[in-house]
This record gives C-alpha cells, structure tokens and sequence, in this order.
C-alpha cells in the first residue's frame, strides 16, 4: 500500500504540478523545480534516518536486483572475497548475482530447529576475518524473517539489503556502510532505489561497470547520469513528507509493532492457522503463515479477496499465505485481516 494521503495528493496535482500547468511527470529533471523536489526529498531522507555528511544518498534505477548488481561491481576487491550471509529467498539471490562478478563465500545463518524457522544471533555469525565485504538482508520478504540486530566487523564493510524494512523502524546507520532499498514497499512506487554509501567507498575502483550502476559517477552527477524516473522520485518525495508529519520512523514503529503483534498474536492463538518462524526474528512487515487444513488455500484466498482483502496468497516459492503489513497499512486493515481470518476458520472448524 501507499499512503491514501499522498495518492489523494498526487491525484489532484497529477494534471497541473505547483501551478506549473504541466504534471510533475512532464517536467525535464534539470528544470529548477524538479531539482528543488529532489533536495527536498533527500533532505527529508536524511532527517527520518538520521543519516550524516559521511554518506551519500543517490536515487537510482533498477530496483533490489539492481543493487544486486551495483554491489559487487562497486565494491569488488581484487583477491578478497565477498561474504553473503544467507537467511532466504533474496539473500540467496544477491549472492547468485554477486558470484557473476566476484568471488563470493555464503554462510547460512539460518538456525532452522524441528519445523521452526529460526536466524543465528548476529554475534554468532562465523565471519571470516578478511572480506571486500559483507553482505546481509535484515528481512527476508518471502520468508518473513526479520534480523533486528546489526552484524559487525572489524575491517569489511557492512552491506545491508533493506528494501522490505526500510523506515519501518529506527535504526542507526552509522553501523552500516551501504544500505539499499527498491521503493516498492516503504517508499513509493517501484522504478527507484536508494542507496546509502559511506563516501569512503566510493573511493574504490571496483570492476568496470555500466554508467548506470556506478555509485561514484551517480554522486557526483546528482543521481542523474541519465534521465531518472521522475514521477517514482516525486512520489518517493510525498512519502517521506507524509511521514515527517506523521511522527516519523518511530511513530512507525509503534504502529508496526502493534499490527505484528496483533497479527502474531491471533495465529499463535488458533488452532487454524500456523507461523512457522521464532519469535526473536518474525518479520514485523511481511507475515507467512499457513491454514493447517491446506485444501482450502484456494477458498481462503478467494473469499478474502471478496472481502476487500489483497494479495494474501503467499509466494510461489514458500507456498500457504502472507500478509505484507507495510507503513501505509494502518492496524484497522490488520483487524480486518484477523477478524476475516477468525470468520473463516469458525466457518472450517
Ligand atoms: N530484496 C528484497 C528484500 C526484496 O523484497 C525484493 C523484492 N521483493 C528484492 C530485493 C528485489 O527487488 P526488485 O523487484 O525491485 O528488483
């Protein structure tokens, strides 16, 4: 979901952006309007996360997978290897992206235990001692596991894949090195990407690259080497003004806390519905979970479509459901999920 607020917004100046009497979208990037947009929304950026001087912000194209790319190509190290901790679905995807250009080493940090999907503590994460660096997904959409805790070491980098949690909860990013995330969940719509880097490691030359994903070129061209999808940065700009004014990324995390919980809580309490993952790292934005009776996927999937409730079935590669409760979802859609869901299984029972 994106927040009513901002499409409402967007929906009235669609046609006519500022007065201008053109839409947003028929603006040239370089006009004086489109660049104050694109200050505005970085500084907002920088404000909700906190971010310091010591990074840069770029806007890029090509989504999560693009930055599966960008990464290595930008930090690759000649004779190091990079390190890929895997816990699911895209973390295993970025190392399978990564290992088309650098050497990679994957360390599962899954600590599955009878049935129960389960994430080491990051401190007992066996990390070789040198790397180009190190790469982790703080949640796993797919899998719906969420690691609240920050890797570190001594000398690499830290790498984080934050396209699923990005600003659903404070965290402090002087602990990363680079932080990237597709639009597509808490941002706006999909066509952009953010990326987080400590200008440090623009300093490194990398592998040859094309334009498009070389984060020191992107910098020093203002995140615009090319054309940059102009309305997905204007929307990215309404969200991040929607939520300075809701409370920024704490209010969020209130409010995701309490929509996990409630839904977390509603499933550990049926005898219906199961979550297979431990409780130290369920995901707070996207909720798997299973009928017991699996016959009735597809009734369940259909009926909750009848009653206004989207996109549940879960992904291809898991199987059962799951409900992606993202920062412009409000508590009231997460108790209509769960009133449903309580409906349906007295209706199965
Ligand atoms: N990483 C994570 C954690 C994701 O959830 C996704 C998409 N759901 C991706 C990467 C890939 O993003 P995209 O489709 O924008 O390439």
């Amino acid at each position: 979901m994106l927040p009513q607020a901002v499409m409402k917004k967007a929906q009235k100046e669609f046609l006519d952006w500022q007065d201008l009497g053109v839409s947003v979208m028929e603006m040239s990037h370089r006009s004086k309007e489109f660049l104050a947009l694109t200050a505005k929304c970085e500084a907002s950026l920088r404000r909700l996360m906190n971010i310091s001087d010591e990074y840069e912000v770029l806007f890029m194209h090509g989504g999560g997978r693009g930055q599966f790319s960008a990464v290595p190509l930008n930090l690759h190290q000649d004779g190091k290897t990079a390190v890929y901790c895997e816990n699911g679905v895209w973390s295993k995807s970025a190392t399978d992206e990564a290992n088309k250009f650098t050497k990679t080493l994957s360390i599962d940090v899954r600590n599955d235990v009878n049935g129960e999907f389960s994430i080491k503590q990051v401190t007992n994460w066996v990390l070789p001692e040198d790397a180009s660096y190190i790469h982790y997904c703080p949640n796993e959409t797919v899998d719906g596991l969420e690691i609240f805790d920050v890797p570190s070491h001594p000398t690499a980098p830290i790498v984080a894949d934050m396209s699923s949690t990005i600003l659903s909860r404070e965290i402090d990013v002087n602990k990363f090195d680079l932080i990237y995330a597709g639009a597509q969940k808490n941002i706006g719509p999909s066509g952009i990407s953010i990326v987080i880097v400590r200008k440090t490691l623009l300093e490194r030359e990398g592998l040859p690259k094309p334009g498009i994903l070389d984060y020191a070129l992107e910098a020093k061209q203002g995140s615009m080497f090319n054309t940059p999808p102009t309305f997905a940065w204007y929307l990215a700009a309404e969200v991040f003004e929607w939520l300075e004014l809701n409370g920024g990324v704490k209010a969020m995390e209130v409010q995701n806390i309490a929509k996990a919980q409630l839904l977390y809580d509603f499933i550990d309490g049926s005898s219906f519905y199961t979550n297979k993952v431990a409780k130290h790292c369920r995901s707070r934005m996207n909720v798997p979970f299973w009928l017991n009776d699996e016959s009735l996927n597809d009734k369940f999937v259909a009926q909750s479509k009848d009653a206004g409730l989207l996109a549940l079935e879960g992904h291809r590669i898991v199987g059962g459901m799951r409900a992606s409760i993202y920062n412009a979802m409000p508590i009231e859609g997460v108790q209509a999920l769960v009133s449903f869901m309580d409906a349906f299984a007295k209706e199965h029972s």
